[in-house]
């Protein structure tokens, strides 16, 4: 009974405590300031360190169990985006891939992303799927052969007049081109080489002959239907481009302006009805022309293809040799190599020098993407 009666003066005295009364909290203050007083000298130290003490005391007991909780959670968040950052953009399969894309993976996710936005902004026109009747085909025909029969050509070449060599830019880009000749000896498939590709995602335009889209109807649909590829027109039976008959390599050209027409448009037909998409661009056979034929071409309308670097010389150049070509790219090359040849070395020398590249800041990109001149 007591004990209950103290403790509740002891609660009357708090309470009394917290009511203003001038007299007492004068007598506290006096209290409290002897009190310190005592410490200081205790401890000998100035009022101000006590006061920091006090500080120190409060951030102690109130703010370390929130920096803990914070530190913890800052650990945890680091260590999930490491783990995170680490993860290889390769897999292990890839062990035997060259080294380098191993070491930089995160320069082929920003070419990727670079990749991405210089096309994304690109306005591709998207082609009517309607491909020419054969009343259309003999009525154009005859119309251009009108047109362009007396005519006596003047030039003959890989670079003349007409034929576009480079992509209008002054970006770090360059154009990887792929030409698939077809015939007895150039039907082969590159694979590797298109694997790789797509593995890393690096764009290319594909020149494809006729007899090669015979020769491999299944890989040309897989390679039609991947949007990394660009599919254009490498003619119906390979030949150089020309209205007379101009020989390049012991090859004869086409011969009259209707071959020409038949050489350009036949393997176009087959293309837009395999593909819904009619091709922008025409690279002949051996990549030879004389002036008339690229006008032609361009009333037929496509634009010659031509390049700026010879990147493989036919799958005939050594890695090395590849390599070498390859690093004389400048922004807006045009570069020609095979897919036809896989015993070639051309995607031995590519595999050297695409990182090479890609650390040097480029960019492969489709020719749809751009203007060329
Ligand atoms: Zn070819």
């Amino acid at each position: 009974m007591a004990k209950t009666i103290k403790k509740g003066r002891r609660r009357i005295k708090k309470n009394i405590k917290i009511k203003h009364n001038p007299k007492k909290s004068q007598r506290l203050r006096f209290f409290l300031v002897k009190r310190r007083e005592v410490i200081s000298d205790f401890w000998n130290i100035s009022e101000y360190n006590l006061r920091n003490m006090k500080y120190k005391n409060y951030i102690q007991r109130k703010i370390s169990p929130f920096l803990l909780i914070v530190t913890i959670i800052s650990i945890i968040a680091i260590i999930i985006f490491m783990s995170v950052k680490n993860t290889p953009l390769v897999n292990n399969k890839d062990i035997l891939k060259p080294v380098i894309f191993d070491t930089i993976p995160s320069i082929f996710e920003e070419h990727q992303e670079k990749r991405e936005a210089t096309t994304a902004n690109k306005d591709v026109e998207i082609e009517p799927n309607i491909p020419v009747s054969l009343n259309d085909y003999q009525a154009i025909k005859e119309q251009i052969i009108s047109e362009f029969e007396n005519r006596s050509p003047q030039e003959w070449g890989e670079k003349i007049k007409g034929v576009k060599t480079r992509i209008d830019t002054d970006q770090k880009i360059i154009a990887l081109t792929f030409d698939a000749c077809g015939g007895p000896r150039g039907s082969g498939y590159d694979k590797e080489l298109i694997e790789y590709l797509k593995e890393y995602q690096i764009k290319a335009t594909l020149f494809i002959n006729a007899r090669w889209i015979d020769a491999n109807p299944e890989i040309f649909q897989e390679l039609a239907n991947d949007s990394l590829f660009e599919i254009e027109d490498h003619g119906t039976n390979h030949l150089p481009c020309s209205i007379n008959g101009k020989s390049i390599y012991g090859v004869e050209g086409t011969k009259t302006v209707g071959e020409v027409i038949d050489e350009v448009e036949k393997n176009a037909i087959k293309i837009e009805k395999l593909t819904g998409r009619k091709p922008k661009y025409y690279r002949s056979g051996t990549a030879y022309y004389d002036e008339v034929c690229v006008e032609i071409v361009e009333e037929l309308g496509y634009e010659v293809a031509g390049f700026s670097i010879i990147g493989d010389a036919g799958a005939t150049f050594s890695s090395e040799q590849v390599k070498q070509a390859t690093l004389e790219a400048r922004p807006g090359s045009i570069i020609i190599y095979h897919m036809n040849q896989p015993t070639g070395e051309t995607f031995e020398g590519l595999k050297k020098v695409i990182p090479e590249l890609v650390k040097m800041n480029y960019i492969f990109v489709k020719l749809e993407d751009y203007k060329l001149y």
